[in-house]
């Protein structure tokens, strides 16, 4: 662990004391003070607005009793959240996640990520998370949209086009967002398309939206490996996870020349030398819900699933040259940073929401692996979530090529800043500093212009 500057010390020792406990926020605040010694000591304005005690304390954040009625006429009790944690720029902006793991500390850990990300966006967009402790696993589509419908019927007070704009995250995807939107529309007898994000295209949706999360990381990539005269044609590449980021990032992988070899989930990983094949995955994943287990079955050859297997262990097994995390936070560790790192990976970047460990980070620095934070690899989601607001708004639809290419474009921007900020800072090529210091920037400027508030 690098130490903290002495002018900020206080202030973390402040957020462990005042949220005991939520250890992974602990762990997302610790990584942006890192970088924010110099900063503070460079622009002394930040310090004196108190502007990072303010921005670690959400500006709102509201628990709710979700109950529904399971398929057997059982009451079930789930617990809501949604953490509004900054609008200096715009309205807050975040997605929901269902997973049985959810306590307020990850929603809140979520959030302070959350705010960063959709600065360096470049977009008018706030942060803010939330989600429920429920488990979307073996549920009925009934059980799911009368879920969806109950905690909707709280969550709607708090929401709107101009407040407060939820999307997606683990365990929310379209059909979701469907039932959410509904409830929303029936409650306040509105159809509002910009409360929510990730719509169907249909009824509000923006293309390339579902697709934007795991495309956007790899684009990220692809400009950090041009850093080095690299590309992903003919790139060897893990992808772990197997959900909506996992999948597409699979796709623009093969689209740009490079094969996925491997995925996981939760339960083990699928080993597929020849390349993933992408249509396979989606029917299980997508149109069956079913493991990746069946994958492994139905796609035979040398197709080969190892229950409770470690994903970036195949490093040392076979040639890889790009890993990209995609699953959940904390799934890379140090032992596994050290195998990628010391069998030639060249390249990191967080597809999920901080997946690497600490040390796994700092592994990957001391090695020079590029290596690219969630904030910045996985903020095209997002981005793409602005773009359907403001097609919302404009009660416009564009085409796949025009919201692909924006994307492309935001993904390009990010990563300039990133660059140019490390440079600015004496450390070019540290992804980690140049995205925290250019999203914490934009924030504390638009919070000191805005007074203490
Ligand atoms: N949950 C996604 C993220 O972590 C997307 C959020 C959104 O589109 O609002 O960035």
């Amino acid at each position: 662990m690098t130490d903290l500057d002495a002018s900020i010390q206080p202030i973390f020792d402040e957020i462990l004391q005042r949220n005991a406990g939520e250890t992974e926020f602990h762990q997302a605040a610790r990584e942006v003070f890192e970088s924010l010694g110099r900063v503070v000591d460079r622009h002394p304005q930040y310090a004196e607005g108190s502007v990072l005690r303010r921005l670690c304390e959400p500006e709102r954040q509201i628990i709710f009793r979700v109950p529904w009625m399971d398929d057997a006429n059982r009451v079930q009790i789930n617990r809501g959240f949604r953490v509004e944690f900054n609008s200096a720029l715009g309205p807050y902006k975040g997605g929901l996640r269902f997973h049985p793991s959810v306590t307020l500390g990850t929603v809140k850990f979520l959030g302070f990520e959350q705010t960063f990300k959709n600065a360096l966006t470049g977009m008018p967009i706030g942060g803010g998370k939330g989600g429920s402790d429920f488990d979307p696993k073996g549920k009925s589509e009934g059980e799911v949209m009368r879920f969806c419908q109950s905690f909707m019927t709280e969550l709607y007070r708090h929401i709107g086009e101009y407040r407060d704009v939820p999307a997606g995250d683990m365990g929310v995807g379209g059909r979701e967002i469907g039932y959410l939107f509904g409830q929303y529309k029936r409650i306040t007898n509105r159809f509002e398309s910009g409360v929510l994000t990730g719509k169907g295209v249909g009824w509000g949706g923006s293309r390339a939206r579902t697709e934007a999360t795991g495309y956007g990381a790899v684009f990220f990539t692809e400009q950090m490996l041009a850093t080095r005269d690299a590309s992903f044609d003919g790139a060897r590449v893990l992808v772990s996870g197997s959900g909506n980021v996992a999948i597409y990032a699979i796709e623009k992988v093969h689209q740009l020349g490079g094969t996925v070899v491997a995925c996981s989930d939760s339960s083990g990983v699928v080993y597929d030398p020849d390349g993933i094949d992408l249509a396979l995955l989606q029917d299980v994943k997508e149109v069956r819900r079913g493991r990746l287990s069946e994958y492994a079955e139905l796609r035979g050859g040398s197709a080969e699933y190892r229950a409770g297997g470690n994903i970036w262990s195949l490093a040392a097994e076979t040639r890889i040259d790009v890993a990209l995390p995609c699953a959940t936070q904390n799934e890379l560790n140090e032992a596994d940073a050290v195998i990628l790192a010391a069998n030639g990976v060249r390249a990191v970047a967080e597809g999920a929401n901080m997946p690497c460990t600490p040390d796994a980070v700092r592994v990957f620095t001391e090695a020079s692996v590029l290596f690219a934070p969630g904030k910045a690899a996985n903020a095209g989601g997002v981005a793409t979530s602005a773009l359907e607001m403001q097609q919302n708004a404009s009660r416009d639809s564009w085409s796949f090529e025009h919201t692909e290419a924006r994307l492309a474009e935001i993904m390009v921007g990010i990563h300039e800043s990133c660059a140019t900020t490390a440079d600015e800072y004496g450390e070019p090529g540290n992804y980690v500093l140049g995205a925290n210091i250019s999203g914490f920037t934009r924030v504390a400027d638009a919070m000191l212009a805005q007074g203490v508030i």
